[in-house]
This record gives C-alpha cells, sequence and structure tokens, in this order.
C-alpha cells in the first residue's frame, strides 16, 4: 500500500494559532554512537493575538520522536490532554500562554535521511532545512514562527571535543571528572527553526578575525572533518571578500560575535545557512590548488558568499512558507552572482551563468517537471530546490535591476532589508518595495512568479525604405503554457546602421503578446541590424532568424560581449542544422572558420575565447532542439571538429603550447580547451594529454587531461586513471573526480565500468558526493550512453534510483530529474524510459520519488 498523498496549496495558508517566543534546548550525546540522543526542551508559547477565537487545540510537529514526558507549565499531562501520532503531538485546549517541555530521545545513529540529526562519518550534525526540525523535538515546524533560541549541548569529552550550535557561546564546563563537558549557545536574533544548527565531533578549526566597517570584531572559524587545517585557508579568505562586499555594495554588516562553518562529507546540497553556523559539503570548503581545479574553486568561493549573503536575504528577512522559497534563493543567487562577477571578469560570468540556466533551468521548464518560481501547491518541498525557483529567480530579480536601474534597485533592496528584518514575509512585500521605487506600476511584472515555461519571443522586421521607417515587431508565447497573460519582459537592445555605427540603444519593455518597436531613421539608407536581449537582459528564448550573413555582420558591430558570444553559439546551432540537411558534404561556413581563427589569434581576454571555443554542450542541445537524436549530434560534434582541427590545428598547437608556458586561470581555461579539440580532432595528440598530466603542477591541469583521456576507456586511460587513483586514493573528495571521469566515458563498455564502481570500496551509496560524481554525472552528462539504443543506461541509473529511494529520497528524487526532457527523444528510446520509469514505481515509496515520477509520467 503506498501512502496517500497530501498536497499543500499556497491558496490555504493559515497563519500560526501560536507563536513561540523563546526557545531552551538542552541536548545530551551519548557515550555509544548507536545510543539515542536526549533532547529536553523548553518553549514558551504566546498565542496570536491576531487569532479571535481560542484554539481547542494545537499540532506540534514531530516526526520519529520517542517521548519521555510532556509538562504544561511544570506539570505533565495526563494522556487524556494530548494524543500522539506519526507526524506530531496534539494537545488539547491550550491556554493563551504557556510553557511547553518535552523530554524526548531520537536515534540519529539510523538515520540516513541526512535531514534532522545524523551522522557524517564520526560528526554529528543536522541539516533542517525544509522540515527537518520536526526529526529532533515536537515543534511548530514553520518558517512563519520565530523564536530566540538557547542552545545547551552537553557529551562525552573523548568522542566530542567540539561543540557548536548557532548563535553566539555564553556558556562553556566541564564536569568534575573532566569526561564530560558543555556549551551554551545564544542567538539574540529571531529565527524559524530551519535555521537551527548543532554540531559535535572531532574536528579541526582555522580561526581568524574580521573587523566589520562599524568596527565590530568578529570571530571566524571554520571547521573540517579530516586533517585539513591547511586546505581551510581559500574558504576564510572568500569569507572575508564576502563579508568585506556585502558592507561595500549593499551596507549589510554581519550581526553576532562569531561566524562558523563546519564542512562534512555526507550532506544532500551543497551548503545550509544556518544561522551563524553554516553546514557545508566539504567539497565546496576544503581545497588547495594540488587538489581542486579553478572552476571549483570558484564554485567555492562564490557558494560561502551565497552562504553568507543568507544571513540577511533568508535570515533576519525570512520566508511566511516554503512557498516563498525564491524570495531567498532567487536573491542570493542574484547576489552570489554579483559578487563573483566583481571579483572576476564579469563577462565570462554572465556567460556561464546564462549557459547554465539553458542548459538546467530552460530543459526544467519546457519538460514536465516545469513549474513557476513561485509555485501553487507541493506534495514534497524537497523537490522544489530547483533550476526554476534559484536560477530563474535570480533573473527575476535581475529585470527588477534593469526597469528600476542600478541606483533605485540598491534603494529598494536597503528599504527591503530594513522594513522587513526579522520578519517571515512573502514576494508580494518584496514585489511592493520594487515597485514603490520604481517609477510607474509594475503590476504586469508580477506575473513572472506564477507562470511556468520559458517565454520564447519572435522577432520580425521591416524597413520600408521611402518613408525610412524600421519596424521590428515582437511577440510573445510560451510553448508549453499556451494560455499564460503575456509577461512584462524588458529588451535590451540596439540598432546598428549597416556600417556598424551605433543608432539607438535603449530597454524596450515588451507587455503585449504582439508590440511593434517602430523608429523612423531619417540618416539611414539601408536597413539598419539590431542585436536585441543585450546581456541576456531577459531570460526567454529569442527567435529572430538571424541569417548567418547578418550573425557575421553583427559580430563585427556588437560592442555587447555577450551577444557576440551568443552569436556564435547560434552559428554553431546553425551549423548543426546545415549538417541535419546535408549530413558528407556539410562544411563549416569559411566566415565562422575565419572568425574563430581571429578569435584565437587576436582576442587578449583568454577566459573569453574559452568561452568562444566551447562547442554546445549536450544539455545546450536539449535546452535548444526540439527532437533529440544524440547519437547525430555526436555525429555533428565529430564532423565539426574534425573540419575545425584540419584548417586550424597549427593555431589550436601554437596557442596551446604558447599557454602551457603561462600560469593563470584564464590561460588554463583556454589551454585546456585546446587541449580537448586537438585530441577529438586527431588521437595522435593524446599524447599531449599524457604528457599535461604527467607534468602537471596543479589538479586543473592533471584533471582536464585525465577527462580527455578518458573520452574512451582504453589501455592509456587505464593506466592514467591507475596512476590518479594511487596518487589520490586516501583524499575521500579527489576520488569523486576519479568516479566523475569514469562517468562521463563515452566508450560501449562504460555501463560495466559504472556497476564495478558502484561496488568498489571508495563507492559509498550513502553518501550523495559519490552518487553524484558516479551516477548522476553519468546520467546528466554522459547522453551517448546515458540514451544508448539498448536501454542500458536507463536501465542502470533506474536500478539505482530504486535501492537510494529507500536510503535517501532527496537524492533518489533528484537523479530521477534525469529523465526530464525524454518526451523529445526518439520513440523507440521515449518508449524505454517509460517503460524503466514504470518499472522504478513499482519500486519505490518515498513521496519525494513518487512526485516526480508521477509528474514525469502523466504530465505533457
Ligand atoms: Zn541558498
Amino acid at each position: 500500500m503506498k501512502k496517500q498523498e497530501k498536497i499543500t496549496y499556497l491558496k490555504d495558508y493559515q497563519p500560526p494559532s501560536f507563536f513561540i517566543d523563546e526557545v531552551y534546548l538542552d541536548i545530551t550525546l551519548p557515550e555509544i554512537r548507536e545510543d539515542d540522543v536526549k533532547v529536553d526542551s523548553v518553549l514558551i508559547f504566546q498565542r496570536n493575538p491576531d487569532i479571535k477565537k481560542p484554539p481547542k487545540s494545537i499540532f506540534l510537529n514531530g516526526v520519529g520522536l520517542k517521548p519521555e514526558r510532556i509538562a504544561i507549565d511544570g506539570e505533565e499531562l495526563s494522556s487524556k490532554h494530548y494524543e500522539i501520532t506519526a507526524d506530531g503531538l496534539l494537545i488539547k485546549n491550550p491556554p493563551n500562554s504557556f510553557q511547553l517541555e518535552t523530554l524526548v530521545f531520537i536515534d540519529i545513529y539510523n538515520n540516513k535521511s541526512l535531514e534532522g540529526m545524523y551522522f557524517s562519518g564520526q560528526t554529528l550534525c543536522t541539516q533542517n532545512e525544509a522540515e527537518g526540525f520536526r526529526k529532533i523535538t515536537y515543534f511548530l515546524d514553520r518558517s512563519d514562527v520565530m523564536s530566540r533560541f538557547t542552545t545547551k549541548i552537553t557529551a562525552p569529552r573523548e568522542i566530542y571535543p567540539t561543540l557548536l550550535a548557532g548563535g553566539n557561546c555564553t556558556e562553556t564546563s566541564k564536569d568534575d571528572d573532566q569526561k564530560t563537558h558543555s556549551k551554551t549557545f545564544y542567538d539574540p536574533s529571531l529565527k524559524p527553526c530551519y535555521l537551527f544548527a548543532l554540531v559535535a565531533g572531532k574536528l579541526n578549526e582555522l580561526q581568524e578575525n574580521y573587523t566589520t566597517k562599524s568596527g565590530r570584531k568578529i570571530k571566524l572559524s571554520i571547521f573540517s572533518e579530516q586533517e585539513n587545517l591547511e586546505k581551510l585557508n581559500f574558504a576564510m579568505q572568500s569569507l572575508k571578500r564576502a563579508m568585506l562586499w556585502d558592507e561595500e555594495v549593499f551596507s549589510l554588516e554581519y550581526d553576532l560575535d562569531e561566524y562558523k562553518i563546519v564542512a562534512v562529507d555526507a550532506f544532500n546540497f551543497g551548503a545550509m545557512e544556518n544561522k551563524g553556523l553554516n553546514i557545508f559539503n566539504s567539497s565546496l570548503i576544503i581545497s588547495n590548488d594540488k587538489t581542486t581545479t579553478d572552476n571549483e574553486r570558484i564554485s567555492i568561493e562564490a557558494v560561502i558568499a551565497h552562504e553568507y549573503f543568507h544571513n540577511w536575504s533568508g535570515n533576519r528577512v525570512t520566508l511566511r512558507d516554503w512557498f516563498q522559497l525564491t524570495l531567498k534563493e532567487g536573491l542570493t543567487v542574484f547576489r552570489d552572482q554579483e559578487f563573483t562577477a566583481d571579483h572576476h571578469s564579469p563577462l565570462v560570468k554572465r556567460i556561464q551563468d546564462v549557459n547554465a540556466l539553458r542548459e538546467r533551468q530552460f530543459n526544467e521548464d519546457s519538460g514536465p517537471l516545469s513549474h513557476p518560481i513561485q509555485p501553487s501547491s507541493y506534495k514534497q518541498i524537497n523537490n522544489f530546490y530547483t533550476a526554476t525557483i534559484y536560477e530563474k529567480g535570480a533573473e527575476v530579480v535581475r529585470m527588477y535591476r534593469t526597469l528600476l536601474g542600478e541606483k533605485a534597485f540598491k534603494e529598494a533592496l536597503s528599504l527591503y532589508f530594513s522594513r522587513y528584518d526579522e520578519m517571515a514575509i512573502t514576494v508580494d512585500e518584496f514585489f511592493a518595495v520594487m515597485e514603490e521605487c520604481y517609477d510607474g506600476e509594475l503590476t504586469q511584472f508580477k506575473k513572472w512568479y506564477s507562470t511556468h515555461g520559458t517565454p520564447h519571443v519572435k522577432v520580425e522586421e521591416k524597413w520600408q525604405e521611402k518613408t525610412k521607417t524600421y519596424t521590428a515587431t515582437l511577440s510573445q508565447r510560451i510553448p508549453n503554457n499556451a494560455k499564460a497573460d503575456p509577461l512584462l519582459i524588458p529588451l535590451q537592445y540596439c540598432l546598428f546602421s549597416q556600417r556598424g555605427e551605433e543608432i539607438k540603444s535603449d530597454t524596450f519593455l515588451l507587455k503585449k503578446s504582439k508590440q511593434a518597436l517602430e523608429l523612423t531613421l531619417e540618416n539611414q539608407t539601408d536597413k539598419p541590424l539590431l542585436s536585441i536581449n543585450r546581456g541576456f537582459s531577459a531570460p526567454i528564448e529569442l527567435e529572430q532568424n538571424l541569417s548567418e550573413d547578418d550573425l557575421f555582420k553583427l559580430l563585427k558591430v556588437e560592442n555587447d560581449g555577450f551577444n557576440r558570444w551568443d552569436f556564435l553559439q547560434q552559428l554553431y546551432f546553425s551549423s548543426f542544422h546545415s549538417y541535419q540537411k546535408q549530413k558528407a558534404s556539410f562544411e563549416i561556413n569559411a566566415n565562422f572558420l575565419e572568425t574563430l581563427k581571429n578569435l584565437l589569434t587576436k582576442e587578449k581576454d583568454y577566459d573569453y575565447v574559452a568561452q568562444c571555443f566551447s562547442l554546445p554542450s549536450y544539455n545546450g542541445f536539449v535546452a535548444r532542439e526540439e527532437k533529440l537524436d544524440f547519437e547525430e549530434i555526436h555525429a555533428f560534434r565529430k564532423t565539426f571538429v574534425k573540419q575545425l582541427g584540419s584548417h586550424l590545428k597549427e593555431d589550436l598547437l601554437k596557442n596551446y603550447q604558447k599557454l602551457a608556458l603561462k600560469d593563470g586561470m584564464a590561460e588554463r581555461s583556454l589551454k585546456n580547451i585546446l587541449l580537448a579539440l586537438l585530441c577529438e580532432y586527431n588521437t595522435n595528440y593524446r599524447q599531449l594529454a599524457c604528457d599535461q598530466f604527467a607534468g602537471a603542477a596543479n589538479m586543473t591541469d592533471s584533471y582536464y587531461a585525465l577527462l580527455i583521456l578518458c573520452k574512451q576507456l582504453d589501455e592509456t586511460s587505464k593506466k592514467t586513471l591507475s596512476m590518479f587513483y594511487n596518487k589520490w586514493k586516501d583524499d575521500n573528495l579527489v576520488m569523486n573526480k576519479w568516479f566523475a571521469a569514469q562517468a562521463r566515458a563515452q566508450s560501449e563498455n562504460v555501463f560495466e565500468t559504472i556497476n564495478d564502481l558502484a561496488k568498489h570500496a571508495a563507492f559509498n551509496i550513502e553518501e550523495p558526493n559519490k552518487v553524484y560524481a558516479l551516477l548522476a554525472v553519468f546520467a546528466f552528462h554522459n547522453h551517448l550512453r546515458f540514451h544508448d539504443n539498448t536501454g542500458r543506461g536507463y536501465e542502470l541509473i533506474g536500478e539505482k534510483i530504486a535501492t537510494l529511494d529507500s536510503i535517501n529520497p532527496t537524492v533518489a528524487a533528484r537523479l530521477l530529474t534525469a529523465f526530464g526532457y525524454y518526451k523529445k527523444l526518439q520513440p523507440q528510446l521515449s518508449q524505454k524510459v517509460v517503460k524503466t520509469l514504470k518499472t522504478v514505481k513499482q519500486k519505490i515509496n518515498s513521496r519525494a520519488s513518487l512526485e516526480i515520477l508521477e509528474n514525469l509520467l502523466t504530465k505533457a
């Protein structure tokens, strides 16, 4: 029997009948890890003054708790005054204000869901977003109940020398016999329970200080599970950069006296912004150039900043309910994107963000898992930590900035943070503040929150020589949401003359389903050139139908770097479309080759050139193409690279060799892309990759060489893999790369390899990082083999999902989303997917996986 599935609706929101003003937690950890943890809690309840009618009862969430004592105002409750269910505790006839004391025991040793309190290796830690706190004690587990927390932890000193909780440490004490010790933490700011955190273990600490603009000294500490002290420094410096940036750009200072970060290996997400005690997936903290690639370091810096920025956008100003998730995530992603742009290349950052948006969010939003950034219902909230809520949410914040302008946008944000400090609010309040600071009304813009699907904007141009009138007719539609009302879409554009002069640049506000941009251009003799959605000012799919000739002209005149890069992307796709028609007779447009050659030989921004030389990924094809045939895409890629190589091999090689002598992130980035192209063009160049691997002074060069060699699992790649393994087998994080490199292999025997690796001693299905490295990399990035004609790719992932579902439903549900676009596949493959999904359905039980599965099977 499957459990009856409960759907939560936004429209059903009811304010809580009680608030919990103060929380005192007294948590005792056992000497034996298998034993239960004791949680003694005292909660001070006040009736919500807005609820006039006295409630007959109050229901507190609680899952898997073993209650020992329940008392109100010091008196133990008799069993007729309460009821205990599988979901919680119902107290009958509660007074208007009261003190509730509960004593519960929890089995954390067998908690493999990585929610609530659990063990990551030897370290005890917590994850309470979204609904984990109910696994720790009875509580109103909802984000609009904000409390002041005092937490006392008592534990055996030997096993848990480090004790941490959110807030500031106010007391430390030891037992007389020195065997146990305890620490008390007080958090002076109001917070919902999803931001509560606790950590206990044997940890190493890197400690430094930071002085805020107003002169307050903050103690910063980063803790790690292993002997990684020397690998925490980059994270520490990133944190300081983030703190300084938020002060300088948004005038936001940190509030507590201490800021603690702990890295753990077993973690479902990237990291968690618990107030004053962030808990991180160790892959996003521990680094140095020997073990971490350049791209990983940029991610580490960005995630540290992201979680730090949450201290304001999410923690001090928090969510009324989980339907408001984008309020904190969209805004915080926008903030971390700006932070990275300010510290590295803003242009490259924008290109990478848009690429990621197209590859992940556009794909999600065009298939059965499509949902708006504010969904109207959910079964399992953990399924809504999606690219749509995060990345599309960030694009919506970015559009506000485009509409308001930099100055008014910053004023609006500062008003937002001061007005709603220590409050739990909705996206409506955010919208209202933005509108207040906008010169005009924005009502229509609000539809971005409730509309699912990626808008397609079609551009039709007309030039009337006689009247010198230029007209661009813009129309919008959402293919998988035909009934949607038109959105307000801000489109930055520039018109150029055929000679390359800038005629006009402005922002066009597309509000209707069809609307004309009309201009009389007295001095023009020819039809002008339109470059629109500059800087990707709106998260839309543009249908402009530019010819290759127009693209080459625009490439010469456009000074918006993003659009120049996007014109190249369009050229790659138009090459693919030519290839589909011409097959064996296909030849790359000579102008395109010339453009690429010029970029390689003349452009000095190596990082940008690297972006331009990156062919669209398979996920990029998923985003843009209506029908998917990965064998054809693969064949196109091979043909394209063969021709590119035969025309440009000297340039590719010369530049590779030149860059190999230099040190620097941008240089490495381009160098490794050139190496990949050379090896794909002609396998003789694989010796270069072997040499690079052997002589690499850093992980970036070593790992990219390995990745390139592992495309084919042959003697050379196996030898390299074994060298890599022998060098890093004791480094749990680096081993993730060893798994991932093999999961990407395009060889026909990759299925056996993955099955063998899943049995390898270093693999652990209970550790999400390992699942992501081996299984998610295969399902999300190895399109050729995941969609193998035999259906073996689907079977492999289907079986693993069934196993995972009983261990960690959150991770199993995520893996299921790899099937998201199956309806675009050829019928024989999409039928195989359906067959796999139906088999999986028989084997799973979790609400999280079932929700995704049902959406995949039923929604259009
Ligand atoms: Zn976040």
